[in-house]
């Protein structure tokens, strides 16, 4: 069993390794700020009551108000979501945005629940958290399992407690509900500016041979915009499996299929495989895009991608990471790979509260420019460190968070 926020601090016990950052910085980052634990009351269309168990861990905010998503999953807990706000703060001081890192989550299998019954388990939630929360203390987002409608059910529950307008408590909501342009793409579209970024020095061909795991939000941005850019997508899974075909996969035509069928399996002309068969599978770059710890000392070893783009939180453990280092697969990191999100959130956490309302171009032009420099000097921290990706990351975000400390 991968414990993910053991893995999120053997990572930083390997950074202060390779930098003396001081013991002091070391120590701050070792546990959050605080950790709070909720239960939520809910009542379920057949008038029970069930209790769920909801989660917000504000990690550190010297760079800024507290961010991160909400996930709803039924095996999130808490030393997940305690990693995953970890990461949070590394992801915002690499992108050179002025937020800390938090993310929050409930214990639940989402999809067993009715609208009804989704909209008050999110209401309460927020009526659990509001005292914390707030556009100048802590600004949640969308995560695993959540969605615009979500984040805007929570705004308005916000509204209604606090009287607050601005909208910027949450972010990921819906255009019409006060949303930024581009921000349902920004991750997918992140992912891939990071790529271009960096895929002279991957030593990656102009047109790649790619493979996702995972088909949500992310994931199936992400399959679309790099075929759209010229890039086969030869193989793609969700959770219950995935599917090979070697001339490329349809994305549109696959969107619809699993929309009638419920799966990707039995997609046209293209073989069934599992989602440990496609991690395997020869590529130019393999994208994980689902949930954390996929990449492990029992797979990595079996790995044929020529490079790595971590668009999930997580995927890839210590001792993974390790291995590919090893095998000369590089492996360009989550906290910089897929924080195109949280840098659109930003972008709209600001729009509300100028009142502002930014084009998709000057978002997505934005967007690129930030990427492009912290791929830039990621790659250098790395260079300079004779050390991977990851590490060079780590290294640029605890300077800034050292810095902005004294
Ligand atoms: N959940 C996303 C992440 O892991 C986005 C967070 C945000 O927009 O605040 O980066």
């Amino acid at each position: 069993m991968n414990n993910a926020f053991e893995n999120a601090m053997t990572q930083l016990d390997k950074v202060a390794k390779i930098k003396n950052f001081g013991d002091g910085l070391i120590a701050c980052l070792r546990q959050p700020d605080r950790d709070i634990r909720i239960s939520i009351p809910v009542k379920m269309d057949d008038s029970s009551i069930k209790i769920f168990e909801g989660y917000r861990v504000e990690y550190n905010n010297t760079l800024g108000p507290y961010k991160g998503g909400i996930r709803y999953h039924s095996e999130t807990e808490i030393n997940e979501v305690k990693a995953l706000a970890f990461w949070m703060v590394l992801k915002c001081a690499v992108a050179g945005i002025p937020m800390g890192g938090g993310k929050g989550g409930i214990t639940v299998d989402s999809k067993k629940l009715s609208k009804g019954e989704l909209e008050r388990l999110s209401r309460g939630w927020m009526q659990k958290l509001s005292d914390i929360l707030g556009p100048h203390k802590d600004v949640p987002a969308p995560d695993l399992n959540t969605t615009p409608e979500i984040m805007a059910w929570m705004a308005d529950e916000y509204e209604k407690i606090t009287g607050d307008k601005t909208g910027a408590v949450i972010t990921g909501k819906s255009l019409k509900d006060g949303g930024s342009e581009g921000r349902d793409t920004a991750t997918g579209l992140g992912g891939f500016y990071v790529f271009e970024a960096f895929r002279k020095e991957l030593g990656l061909p102009e047109k790649c041979k790619i493979i996702v795991q995972g088909f949500g939000n992310v994931g199936n941005n992400a399959a679309q915009i790099f075929a759209e850019h010229g890039h086969t997508i030869i193989a793609i899974s969700d959770s219950k499996g995935g599917i090979y075909n070697l001339s490329g996969i349809d994305i549109e035509k696959l969107l619809k299929h699993k929309k009638n069928t419920g799966a990707l399996s039995s997609f046209m002309d293209s073989k069934n495989i599992t989602n440990e068969e496609l991690l395997k599978l020869p590529c130019d770059l393999l994208i994980p895009a689902a949930y954390e710890n996929v990449l492990t000392d029992a797979n990595a070893n079996k790995v044929k991608a020529k490079a790595i783009l971590e668009l999930a939180n997580g995927p890839t453990t210590p001792k993974a990471d390790e291995i590919l280092f090893t095998k000369g697969i590089p492996v360009v990191p989550d906290i910089l790979a897929n924080s195109g999100g949280v840098i659109a959130s930003y972008f709209e956490w600001e729009q509300n509260l100028k009142n502002e309302h930014w084009s998709k171009k000057e978002v997505f032009e934005k967007l690129k420019i930030m990427l492009e420099d912290a791929s830039k000097k990621i790659s250098e921290k790395a260079r300079e460190s004779k050390t991977s990706f990851r590490m060079g990351a780590f290294i640029l975000a605890l300077e800034r968070i050292k810095e902005k400390m004294k």
